[in-house]
């Protein structure tokens, strides 16, 4: 990591285990101290199992939560196959959104495509809900609601977040002559509806750099 910085890499770590975060932390920290601060946007990426005492690092060190919140819910991968094993101190730490933004960390986000939805809006639900769209029975009870993060916040994740670690934020600040012009366009002001029904916001337009390169079927 040290090397990787000092040649200017910008790392992008994927940690989903309480160690692999602390570690990834530790490699930035030492990277820094070895080489200076930098505007190298090193970004940690899923951040599943979170110790308490690495949050504000992310912050201290600047590096980016790089989260992708369609899995902070209550379904089959975590209620069968994460909870029973992991235990009731570290399921406490799962995906800490919330703490993380209150710790003054920026935020990415992202999908984790191709072991889950690429669809931006249903993640941007969870991370509001910390429920699945749709979900019934046990699953529609919020996982760890306290760690959920705002509307606003969620969309600033998922767009000038993502913006910022890949350093398009001048590029993509505004809607104004000179800027790249990545936007969609959507059916409806997500604001304007209940939280519980974000996930059935519909896209109708989608442009990269101006050019239209998605029109939905009814427009
Ligand atoms: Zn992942």
């Amino acid at each position: 990591m040290t090397r990787l910085d000092a040649e200017r890499f910008q790392v992008h770590f994927h940690a989903i285990g309480d160690r692999a975060v602390r570690e990834a932390l530790d490699a930035v920290q030492a990277a820094r101290a070895a080489n200076g601060r930098s505007d190298h946007r090193h970004h940690i990426a899923h951040l599943q199992v979170m110790h308490p005492d690495d949050v504000p690092r992310f912050a201290a060190l600047g590096v980016t939560a790089n989260v992708q919140a369609l899995w902070a819910a209550h379904e089959p991968q975590m209620d069968d196959l994460t909870i029973p094993f992991i235990g009731p101190e570290r399921t406490a730490r799962q995906y800490l959104f919330g703490d993380l933004l209150r710790s003054g960390a920026r935020l990415a986000a992202g999908s984790d495509w191709a072991v889950s939805s690429a669809n931006p809006l249903r993640a941007i639900h969870v991370a509001v809900n910390r429920a699945l769209p749709g979900a019934s029975g046990d699953e529609a009870e919020p996982f760890l609601p306290e760690q959920g993060i705002g509307l606003a916040e969620a969309l600033a994740a998922y767009t000038a977040g993502s913006a910022y670690v890949n350093h398009l934020d001048d590029e993509t600040a505004a809607i104004e002559p000179g800027k790249l012009a990545d936007l969609v366009v959507l059916d409806r002001d997500p604001f304007d509806g209940p939280p519980g029904e974000i996930a059935a916001t519909r896209v109708l337009l989608t442009c990269v750099e101006g050019e239209r390169v998605y029109t939905a079927d009814n427009l």
